[in-house]
């Protein structure tokens, strides 16, 4: 199936680069939004940082850089403005034992690589332009964005239609066509849909198997000092510090899977600034109390940390008749024209857009961005056909060529 249409739901990171992905390729997209803006739950952040964690040449190191070299060069073709887009660098330090293992593995598999070098405290501090206690690996092209304008600038794209305030409770699956349902209205049809909506993923109202995880985070907006300032990168440690634009710094982040509570928390505040002074007790003495504002909103994990991007399978046939162990990826029930592209973790803005392609690719039957063994990693059913013991199968990124639900399939 070549698709015309789609229907992408959700208008974060995630939603609006798959709409973008598609619409390049000449696929006439409506973008459904629950907020009054795009850009307004975990993608609103007034910085998002582009760096890769990595370990050395394990696979989530290479979904990791692959992410990483493909956003950047990505968001550089959409001539952002200066002050939306900015290839600062980044410098990763070694502030505890293990930390400084990392980071000496991760200098030594990548020596002869030009987007990583490790360098001395001294050498840190100097690329910082403010003292730093830790030798660090520096990526030089690492970047952070503005998260709206970003987004904004996917969607203004002539394939691409926006529909704001517009909350999907319900999909359903008539013949070839799909039903979207706001407070149970009929809103839109398609015959593909992309489910880009994070946490909310799970409750569209059909059996799905999808298994996500909140994690809360709160980052602290903080006015520059004179000393902090003159900061030239992005300061890494289990969190970060931004560069200051319009003389405030984004510090981050926190993590907590125990709370949905979205109001701002002092001891947040407290936990971020503590970050800091693991690395830097001068910008820690400086920055203590120059704290202005925050931001809370909940990321979407899963449990090995990979995105879910993929078309999906049929939750309740695939439980009702598990397939054999020998069983080829067309034999199962795929909901044919349904794909998801959620889970980004802390680093969708590195990730999401190269699932965007991948995802757009494979609903085009082009050539995917990635080999097929790293995108299958990504493969939407794996927690489901693991649990069943279809392991073969849950690391293939498998299409729905030859096999679809015909039935109508509802909540
Ligand atoms: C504190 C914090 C700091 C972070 N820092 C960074 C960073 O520096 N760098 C980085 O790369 N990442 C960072 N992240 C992670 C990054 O923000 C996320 O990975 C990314 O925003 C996820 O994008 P998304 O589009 O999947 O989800 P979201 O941005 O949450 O988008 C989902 C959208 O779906 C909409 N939606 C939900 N349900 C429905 C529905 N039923 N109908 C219609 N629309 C719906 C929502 O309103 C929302 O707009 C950070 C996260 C947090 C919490």
């Amino acid at each position: 199936m070549t698709a015309n249409t789609a229907i992408v739901i959700g208008g974060g990171i995630a939603g609006c680069s798959t709409a973008y992905a598609l619409a390049q390729r000449g696929i006439k997209v409506t973008l459904l939004e629950r907020n009054t803006a795009i850009a307004s739950e975990a993608s609103g952040n007034p910085q998002a940082m582009l760096y890769p964690r990595l370990s050395g040449d394990d696979t989530a190191s290479q979904f990791a850089l692959a992410s990483y070299l493909y956003s950047l060069d990505f968001i550089k073709t959409l001539n952002l403005s200066p002050t939306d887009f900015n290839v600062c660098g980044m410098l990763q330090l070694g502030f505890n034992p293990r930390e400084l293992a990392r980071i000496q593995k991760v200098a030594a598999f990548f020596e002869s690589e030009a987007f990583v070098k490790y360098v001395s405290a001294k050498e840190a501090s100097r690329l910082a332009g403010v003292e730093l206690m830790h030798d660090a690996i520096y990526f030089p092209n690492a970047a952070w964005v503005n998260p709206q304008p970003l987004c904004q600038r996917l969607i203004d794209h002539q394939n691409i239609s926006v529909k704001t305030s517009i909350s999907v409770n319900k999909l359903l699956k008539n013949n070839d066509l799909f039903e979207v349902y706001s407070n149970d209205n009929l809103v839109e049809k398609s015959d593909v849909i992309i489910i880009a909506n994070a946490n909310e993923a799970k409750n569209m109202g059909l059996s799905l198997p999808i298994k996500t995880q909140a994690v809360r985070g709160q980052v602290s907006i903080v006015n520059a000092s004179t000393m902090s300032a003159p900061l030239k990168l992005i300061v890494c440690s289990d969190g970060y510090l931004s560069p200051a634009t319009h003389a405030q710094h984004c510090l981050g982040a926190t993590f907590s899977s125990d709370s949905v509570d979205l109001t701002i928390d002092e001891l947040d505040h407290q936990a971020n600034l503590a970050r800091l002074k693991s690395y830097s007790m001068a910008l820690y003495e400086n920055l203590k109390d120059n704290i202005c504002a925050g931001r809370v909103s909940l990321r979407c994990s899963t449990s090995d940390y990979f995105p879910l991007v993929g078309e999906l399978l049929d939750g309740s046939a695939l439980i009702s008749r598990p397939p054999r162990p020998n069983a080829t990826a067309a034999s199962l029930p795929w909901v044919k024209g349904l794909y998801i592209n959620v889970a980004h973790g802390s680093r969708g803005f590195t990730s999401a857009p190269l699932c965007a392609e991948l995802l757009a690719s494979l609903i085009s039957h082009d050539k995917l961005p990635i080999a097929d063994d790293l995108a299958g990693l990504l493969n939407p059913n794996r927690f489901l056909l693991r649990k069943l013991g279809l392991k073969r199968l849950a690391r293939m990124l498998a299409t729905s060529s030859a096999t679809s639900v015909t039935k109508p399939i509802s909540g």
